[in-house]
């Protein structure tokens, strides 16, 4: 057990790292921020902070030594320069490694009964024009690695479109459209010893690949697939011998959950559980890497509402608190740039 009083080290520095801090804080903990920016969200409410580029193994190790557990709240870290802090890495690294690759989160999910979108791997134009052959048009070209909110992702409507891409010379896959009724994630902590705890499910609303809105409860769509989405989440994270808070990502459609990606990490289509459920998943996650009892994962009120704040979205912000249902939460960026989280408002009502 990692007793509180001891530092936790977060590799990178968003608004997920700021958050987990801000959960370690009252249980005790110390928090040590490992980010290359130099505007770190994370690093302002942290005990301590090093800005050092990932390859800086001296900056990493000078980190590490000062880490009683070290955990991410960024999944495109590179996983070679973490092998000296292997012993400490909480989840395993493992877990970053198969999010990381779409080609190997999807074949992963499938090999333990999951049911992604069709999708095949592209390397190059032939195997583009190949792949909307076999699975058909509309669909979506995207990066294997490092794509996040929609980016590294191209839509495709008809095989003409594909003479028109440009692809990259990286590793690509190529998916079928899904035509889904909703979309939405199933969040578990698991503990050390194998506990899992569920969060419930929220449906989820993207705009252009972004997280706009939670909602809770969800439609039923959503509600009569979550107990095989969750199957399913679960299975993936004893595969992965995880430890933490640990999410997928489902469309719901007329033939069940498809499976459309994970997140080794809290998420943010769980925000609304800081005020909307009993213990939030930051807590929680703090709570399992430090191999604490889990907290109680249970909703606390009668319906939820999370909006992201997205750019310039955040000026008028503070204006929702004259809701008493808002609670805001701004995460300090300076640059309101178009489509950046820039934080959130999560609205929970209770029963009267
Ligand atoms: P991703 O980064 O893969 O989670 O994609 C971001 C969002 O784009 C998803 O949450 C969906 O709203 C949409 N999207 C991505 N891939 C597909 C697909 N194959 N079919 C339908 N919608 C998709």
């Amino acid at each position: 057990m990692i007793l509180p009083g001891s530092t936790i080290g977060i590799l990178g520095g968003g608004q997920l790292g700021r958050m987990l801090a801000l959960a370690a804080a009252p249980l005790g903990y110390r928090v040590h921020v490992f980010t290359p920016e130099r505007d770190s969200v994370a690093a302002e409410v942290a005990a301590e902070a090093t800005c050092a580029h990932w390859s800086d193994a001296e900056a990493l190790a000078r980190f590490a030594a000062s880490c009683d557990v070290i955990t991410f709240e960024f999944e495109n870290v590179p996983i070679a320069p973490l092998a000296p802090l292997a012993d400490r890495l909480a989840p395993h690294p493992r877990a970053l490694e198969t999010a990381q690759d779409r080609l190997r989160e999807k074949r992963f999910a499938e090999n333990l009964g999951g049911r992604p979108a069709p999708f095949a791997a592209v390397d190059s134009p032939e195997d583009l024009a190949g792949a909307i052959e076999r699975i058909g048009a509309p669909g979506v070209l995207k990066t294997c690695r490092d794509g996040y909110d929609g980016k590294g992702q191209w839509r495709i409507t008809s095989i003409r479109d594909a003479d028109a891409i440009r692809v990259p010379h990286v590793s690509c896959v190529y998916e079928g459209w899904v035509g889904y009724l909703a979309e939405f994630s199933v969040i578990l902590v698991r503990g050390s010893d194998g506990e899992v705890r569920f969060y419930d499910s929220t449906e989820n609303r993207h705009v252009e690949g972004v997280l706009a809105q939670s909602l809770w409860p969800p439609s039923p769509a959503v509600a009569g697939q979550v107990a095989e989405a969750r199957a399913l989440a679960a299975r993936i994270a004893e595969a992965l011998g995880y430890v933490g808070v640990f999410t997928c990502e489902f469309f719901a459609t007329q033939a069940g959950p498809v499976f459309n990606e994970m997140a080794p990490r809290v998420h943010n289509s769980g925000h609304w559980t800081i005020e909307g459920a009993a213990v939030s998943q930051f807590e929680n996650h703090v709570r399992a890497i430090c191999g604490l009892p889990l907290g109680d994962t249970t909703t606390i009120a009668t319906r939820i509402a999370m909006d992201n704040l997205l750019g310039e979205e955040v000026a008028r912000a503070h204006e929702c608190l004259s809701d008493p249902a808002a609670h805001l939460h701004l995460y300090g960026k300076r640059e309101a740039r178009e489509g950046r989280k820039m934080g959130h408002v999560t609205r929970a009502w209770h029963a009267k």
